[in-house]
């Protein structure tokens, strides 16, 4: 377990947990899924769980996420489990961005290359790797292989996908058709709509933290190297423009997404999974981050500790 699990009790963390939502008021919903716009912002959950089980929760554990961008890191490391290495990198960078994660600006800087895997160009990019001839197939199969490897039950989100296709998300449109342009897919739409379905997979906060065990530790000792691409790429990206903040302040791999999830890998030891929607300018939940960072302060646990 944690080496100091124990030393975040339930109490301690309930008062944490009141302070975070307090700040969470200030908090923004995003407001270009209607769904996500409409979520209720007092919805919260938190988990820390240890690599041997031992598990800490508070709030609402039966509530059903859409993954968003926490699908992300496992995006990357299906792909590279399944196709190496050096396929995946030809495709995708692993340069952080001091853009937003949806910057088209970003892109065009870099004439079509997506630079990383934790931002939508590189994502929308790797999501055109997915085997599979249809979108939906392609969103199936992925979804498969990730309740068989982590033996969770996540599952497409119908209405979070019909709510994301209610209104077509330009800017993607635009990242997509720059990428047909520098070569790096063939077909937006069945790209984007590819992107759009993983990114609607959805599950329990348990789910996530299956996952995220298993980059902590690989229960394939050949994919262990993919993990640890996959949480170095976390920590230099997945908090986007302010990864490198969190680097400093936190020092684990992070990830976040735009339905208000943050994933902390605790190094060799577990995971904490925070889920609170309201989210602050750079798109990362305002709860998530705050209680991610006391949590880590008392537990010392980071990489560079
Ligand atoms: N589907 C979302 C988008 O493309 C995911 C982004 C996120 O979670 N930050 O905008």
């Amino acid at each position: 377990m944690f080496k100091s699990l124990s030393n975040i009790n339930q109490e301690q963390l309930d008062i944490w947990v009141k302070q975070a939502l307090t700040k969470a008021k200030y908090g923004h919903l995003p407001n270009y899924i209607p769904l996500l716009a409409e979520a209720n912002p007092n919805n919260f959950a938190i988990l820390l769980q240890s690599t041997d089980n031992y598990i800490i929760s508070l709030g609402n554990m039966k509530i059903k996420v859409p993954f968003m961008s926490i699908i992300k890191p496992f995006l990357l490391f299906y792909l590279l489990s399944k196709f190496g290495n050096e396929f995946v990198f030809k495709k995708v960078g692993r340069k952080p961005s001091k853009k937003p994660f949806n910057s088209l600006e970003q892109l065009e800087v870099d004439g079509g290359w997506p630079r990383n895997p934790m931002i939508n160009s590189g994502a929308i990019t790797l999501s055109s790797l997915l085997p599979g001839n249809t979108a939906i197939e392609r969103s199936n199969n992925f979804c498969y292989w990730l309740n068989n490897y982590g033996n969770c039950q996540l599952f497409l989100d119908k209405n979070v996908l019909a709510s994301v296709r209610s209104l077509p998300n330009q800017n993607n449109q635009a990242i997509a058709k720059k990428l047909v342009e520098s070569g790096y897919i063939k077909d937006a739409e069945i790209t984007l709509d590819t992107y759009n379905q993983i990114c609607c997979l959805s599950g329990r906060i348990f789910d996530i933290a299956t996952l995220g065990i298993l980059l902590v530790q690989s229960p394939h000792p050949e994919w262990q190297k993919h993990c640890c691409t996959v949480k170095a790429l976390m920590t230099t990206c997945g908090l986007y423009e302010t990864s490198n903040r969190y680097t400093i302040d936190i020092g684990v791999p992070l990830k976040s997404s735009v339905s208000g999830i943050i994933l902390g890998l605790v190094p060799n030891k577990g995971v904490i999974v925070c889920y609170s929607p309201p989210l602050d300018q750079q798109g990362n939940s305002v709860a998530g981050l705050f209680l991610l960072e006391v949590i880590y302060r008392n537990l010392d646990q980071g990489v560079f500790s």
